[in-house]
């Protein structure tokens, strides 16, 4: 058994933190695979190092005299390694990194020593081995990930050991650092576990997993227990956000168990996430998983007679918004009637072109323009079981006085969407979370 582990910037930000992390890790000797991100916040109104290293490369690149943010950075980690009683040689990596400062450091090579430093310390906490992410991890010219490379490479480099890797970058062919976007380390995670063909990858962060719904909008949302990789992808399209967007795809591709724990309440079993469940009971409660949503939609609607009847209509309305680069999220549609949901920010910088040639193109008889529409999802693979789902949606958001201006449901009938008023956004959400999440519960 083999459990791939990575831990978050609120982990790994103190040495209380630490102690939690390695209670965690030895409580099970399977986790021989950790990886880290940088130090987080410890407190609100607290910086990530990461932050502060970007800042330092700005100072840098701007000649403006970065020692003090420097400071700050080499002090929380030398208060890290004093308060656990380490003997790390932070001094003279300090010392190195400087002099590499001082010649003109990459802005990637810079702010990856945060996971760098933070891996180097809870390799030394631990007594496992350190191993540099650069040795693994490796880049193609396009910036994508080799994995023919770099899955290897870690199976040798790992084989027999007990490893801290720090999360977040890894090197070019020709050897310079290269990091991913903000979050990254979520996907070295998730890639190291594909490389072992782990038994799990557990990603350990400061909450019990995925929330049934955004908790600033519902009081005491509870986490999901189980979820398809699907029914993430949809959730997180619509801002649920817990993992960086690229995590899922190498555990994917293998089947490898995804499970988001929480390092302040390691007791809770979080989320876990798969393909797809087997032997599932079908209509029991909670056969929603999660519900999610986004502000600030456009929804554009053509109508002409006949249209639904000429080949290409469709497409035609499609390719305006692909020449300007928008990218649609929905596309309900009518018979003579197409309607096109986009996000008003990418919609916004490109308007009067895009209806201008839709104008050019189609020769509607109507063209419409609804703003400030929040779109809502109801995602479950088990409504398909159960009918009556969106007849229960659409009541209970009658009942409460709430206009439904779109309605949209995948294929896959894996999510009902809707669109609503910006206004009746935060409403609908708790309508929808009250009917089918806690009056389900009662029932139970
Ligand atoms: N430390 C990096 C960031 O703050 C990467 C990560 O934590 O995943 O974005």
């Amino acid at each position: 058994m083999l459990k791939v582990v990575k831990f978050g910037g609120s982990s790994m930000a103190d040495a209380k933190q630490f102690e939690k992390v390695r209670n965690i890790i030895l409580d099970d000797p399977a986790r021989t695979v950790v990886i880290v991100s940088a130090a987080g916040k410890r407190f609100s109104g607290d910086h990530k190092l990461t932050d502060l290293l970007y800042l330092c490369h700005a100072h840098l690149q701007y000649g403006v005299s970065c020692d003090s943010v420097y400071e700050m950075i080499c002090g929380r980690y030398i208060e890290v390694r004093d308060a656990l009683g380490l003997k790390t040689d932070l001094e003279s990596e300090f010392k190195a990194l400087r002099e590499r400062m001082a010649k003109g450091i990459s802005q990637d090579e810079l702010v990856s020593r945060g996971e760098y430093f933070s891996a180097m310390l809870m390799a030394d906490y631990l007594g496992f081995t350190f191993l540099d992410a650069a040795k693994w991890l490796k880049f193609r010219l396009d910036g994508t990930v080799d994995t023919e490379k770099s899955y290897p490479a870690l199976r040798e480099l790992a084989a027999g050991k007990k490893v801290v890797i720090p999360g977040f970058y890894g090197a070019m062919p020709d050897g310079r650092i290269k990091t991913f976007s903000r979050g990254g380390s979520d996907i070295s995670g998730a890639l190291a576990a594909a490389a072992l063909d782990a038994d799990c990858y557990e990603n350990w962060t400061d909450v019990s997993g995925i929330l049934m719904a955004d908790p600033r909008i519902v009081n005491g949302a509870i986490p999901i227990r189980s979820m398809t990789y699907s029914e993430l992808r949809e959730l997180s399209y619509l801002g649920a956000q817990v993992l960086h967007e690229q995590t899922i795809l190498p555990v994917r591709e293998k089947d490898i168990p995804l499970n988001i724990r929480n390092t302040n309440d390691p007791a809770h079993p979080g989320t876990i996430i798969r393909e797809k469940f087997e032997n599932e009971p079908n209509s029991n409660a909670n056969f929603i998983t999660g519900i999610a949503g986004k502000k600030n939609f456009t929804i554009v609607t053509l109508t002409r007679s006949g249209m639904s009847s000429q080949p290409g209509s469709l497409r035609k309305i499609l390719q305006v918004f692909e020449n300007y680069g928008v990218p649609i999220s929905y596309a309900p549609s009518g018979i003579d009637c197409y309607s096109v949901v986009v996000e008003t920010a990418a919609f916004d910088p490109c308007r009067y072109e895009v209806l201008a040639e839709l104008e050019k193109e189609i020769h509607a008889d109507k063209m419409k323009v609804i703003e400030e529409i929040a779109v809502v999802a109801v995602v479950g693979r088990k409504m398909v079981f159960r009918t009556g789902t969106s007849g229960k949606i659409f009541a209970k958001l009658g009942e409460n006085g709430i206009n439904i201006r779109m309605i949209s449901q995948g294929p896959e009938e894996l999510n009902i969407i809707i669109g609503v008023k910006n206004e009746d956004y935060e409403k609908a959400i708790q309508t929808l979370y009250s009917g089918f999440v806690e009056e389900e519960a009662e029932k139970k």
